[in-house]
C-alpha cells in the first residue's frame, strides 16, 4: 500500500458510503494519496445506508442489480486499489478553526490540509419497541431499494410518514402489494399537493389519518402492526408483512455543529450544486448536504465533484504533496471472498475460518481451542463490515482460536436449534461450552479480548 509522504494528509475523506468512497477514488487517482476514515458505529455502519438494503436495482452498470453490501464492498475494493489508505474508526472530534485541520480518530491525531465531509444521514426510526426484532425483516426505511422483496409480494404493506418521501413510496409499493396503507400522524399530508393528488387518487392506498404505530406482531417475520389514534386510544390492526418509514432522515453533521453553518434540520448548507463548505478546503459529498434526493447515484456523482474541487483548491494553493507510482497500472482489485462450505472431504481441523455445518459439528466436538461461530446471510451488510475483522482476530490470535461461519440460508435448522434469529450473531465456546454471544457488530478488540480471556 501507498505510504504517505507528508505529515500532513493533503486529503481526509470522512465517511464510507458511496460518496466517501467515490471521492476518495478520484482523490487516490490524482495522486493525492488520501485518506479515508470510515465511520465504526457513529450514524450507521461503514459503508452507509446502502449496507442495511437488499438489492440496488438502480445503479447504472448493474442490469440485474446488485446486493447493497456488494455494491459497497466494490467500491471500497476500487478505492483501495488506487492507493486509498483506510481507518476503521469513528472520527471523535475534528476541529476546523486552523489550518491544517485537526482530527483525532483511532487513538491519533491526523493533521490536513483538505477535508471531504460526507458522513451521510441516517434514516429515522420510530423507536417503538420490537423494532430491533424485526428490522429487515419485515421493517425497512427504504422502499424504493426494499420494496421488491419477495416477501412483500402481493401482501399488504405499510408506510408511515406523510412527507414527499412517505407518498412516492405508498406509490411504489402499490407494484408489489396488494395493497398499501399509509400511516399519517395528523390529520394532513406534509407533501406537495402533487404528490398528496397521487396518492388519494391510487385505491390501491388507504391513508389512515391522525394514526401512529403503538406494537408489532409476528414471529420471525412482521405480520401486523397495532395503530393507535392521536389520543393514545387503541384503533386498527392492520395485518402488514412490509413495514416502510419515511419519517424523514437526520444529517451526521455533529462533528461540525458550531464550526459550518447547518439548516434548520442539521443539513451541511453549501452553494446549490456545488461541494464547497463555508470554510475554504473543508467540502461536502452525498446527503450530509442533500435533504432532497439521496440517491447512491447522486451521492456518487457529488464525491466525484467534491474530489476535483478539492484537488483544485490544493493545487491552486500549492498545498497538494503528490505521490509518485512505480507501477502506473495497480494490482487487480481484491474483492472478499465468500467463506467455503467445506465437507467430510475437505475439513480441515487447524484451518483457522471455514464454513458450515459439518465443520461446526466436528470443531465443536473435537477442538480444544476457543472456537467462534459466525451466523450471517448474504445479504447482511454487518457482517460484511464484521467478518474482515474477526479474520484479523483470528490471524493476530496466530491460530490459538478457530472459527467456522454458518450461513442462515443454507443451515436454517441448526441456526434454529442455536436460537439464532438475526445476523451477524456471534458465539463464543470453549469446550462445546458457550461462553458468550453478541448480536450486531462489536469492536474487534472486545471480541478478542473475551476469546484471549478463554485462551
Ligand atoms: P419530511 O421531513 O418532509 O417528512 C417527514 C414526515 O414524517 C412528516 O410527514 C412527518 O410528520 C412524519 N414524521 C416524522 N416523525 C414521525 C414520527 N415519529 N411518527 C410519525 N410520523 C413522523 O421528509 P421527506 O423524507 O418526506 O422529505 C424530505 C425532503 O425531500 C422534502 O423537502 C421533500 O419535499 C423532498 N422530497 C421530494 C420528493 C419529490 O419531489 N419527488 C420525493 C421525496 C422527498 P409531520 O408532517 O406531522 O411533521
Amino acid at each position: 500500500m501507498v505510504q504517505s509522504a507528508a505529515a500532513v494528509e493533503n486529503l481526509v475523506v470522512i465517511g464510507s458510503g458511496p460518496a466517501g468512497y467515490t471521492a476518495a477514488l478520484y482523490a487516490a487517482r490524482a495522486n493525492l494519496n488520501p485518506l479515508l476514515i470510515t465511520g465504526f458505529q457513529d450514524g450507521g455502519i461503514p459503508g452507509g445506508q446502502l449496507m442495511t438494503t437488499t438489492h440496488v436495482e438502480n445503479f447504472p452498470g448493474f442490469p440485474d442489480g446488485i446486493l447493497g453490501p456488494e455494491l459497497m464492498d466494490r467500491m471500497k475494493s476500487q478505492a483501495v486499489r488506487w492507493g486509498t489508505r483506510l481507518v476503521e474508526a469513528d472520527v471523535d472530534s475534528l476541529d476546523l478553526s486552523s489550518r491544517p485541520f485537526q482530527l483525532q480518530a483511532d487513538g491519533r491525531t491526523i493533521t490536513a490540509q483538505s477535508v471531504i465531509f460526507a458522513t451521510g444521514a441516517s434514516a429515522n426510526r420510530l423507536q417503538v419497541d420490537g423494532e430491533d426484532t424485526f428490522w429487515s425483516h419485515g421493517i425497512s426505511a427504504c422502499a424504493i431499494c426494499d420494496g421488491a422483496t419477495p416477501q412483500f409480494r402481493n401482501e399488504q404493506l405499510a408506510v408511515v410518514g406523510g412527507g414527499d418521501s412517505a407518498c412516492e413510496e405508498a406509490v411504489y409499493l402499490t407494484k408489489y402489494g396488494s395493497k398499501v396503507h399509509l400511516i399519517v400522524r395528523k390529520d394532513r399530508l406534509r407533501a406537495s399537493r402533487a404528490m398528496a393528488d397521487r396518492v388519494q387518487a391510487n385505491p390501491q392506498i388507504e391513508v389512515h389519518w391522525n394514526r401512529q404505530v403503538k406494537r408489532f406482531g409476528g414471529s420471525d417475520w412482521l405480520a401486523s402492526i397495532e395503530l393507535v389514534d392521536g389520543d393514545g386510544r387503541p384503533a386498527e390492526t392492520l395485518p402488514v408483512r412490509g413495514l416502510f418509514y419515511a419519517i424523514g432522515h437526520t444529517p451526521n453533521t455533529g462533528l461540525v455543529k458550531g464550526q459550518l453553518p447547518l439548516d434548520e434540520k442539521g443539513y451541511l448548507i453549501t452553494e446549490p450544486g456545488q461541494p464547497a463548505t463555508a470554510i475554504e478546503g473543508v467540502f461536502s459529498a452525498g446527503d450530509v448536504a442533500d435533504q432532497q434526493w439521496r440517491q447512491a447515484i447522486t451521492a456518487a456523482a457529488s464525491g466525484c465533484q467534491a474530489a476535483l474541487a478539492a484537488e483544485r483548491w490544493l493545487t491552486h494553493h500549492d498545498l497538494a504533496i503528490t505521490i509518485t507510482r512505480d507501477n502506473v497500472e495497480p494490482e487487480a482489485a481484491e474483492l472478499p471472498q465468500p467463506t467455503t462450505t467445506v465437507t467430510e472431504q475437505d475439513f480441515d481441523s487447524d484451518a483457522l475460518w471455514q464454513g458450515g455445518s459439518y465443520a461446526l459439528r466436528r470443531l465443536y466436538h473435537e477442538s480444544t481451542k476457543p472456537l467462534l461461530v459466525i451466523y450471517t446471510s448474504p445479504s447482511c451488510g454487518p457482517c460484511h463490515v464484521f467478518k474482515p475483522q474477526l479474520k484479523r482476530v483470528l490471524t493476530e490470535l496466530d491460530g490459538a482460536a478457530q472459527m467456522v461461519e454458518i450461513n442462515l440460508e443454507e443451515d436454517a435448522d441448526i441456526a434454529a436449534q442455536a436460537g439464532v434469529t438475526g445476523t451477524p450473531t456471534l458465539q463464543l465456546f470453549k469446550g462445546k461450552a458457550l461462553k458468550q454471544q453478541w448480536r450486531g457488530v462489536q469492536q474487534r478488540s472486545a471480541v478478542k479480548a473475551a476469546v484471549e480471556a478463554q485462551i
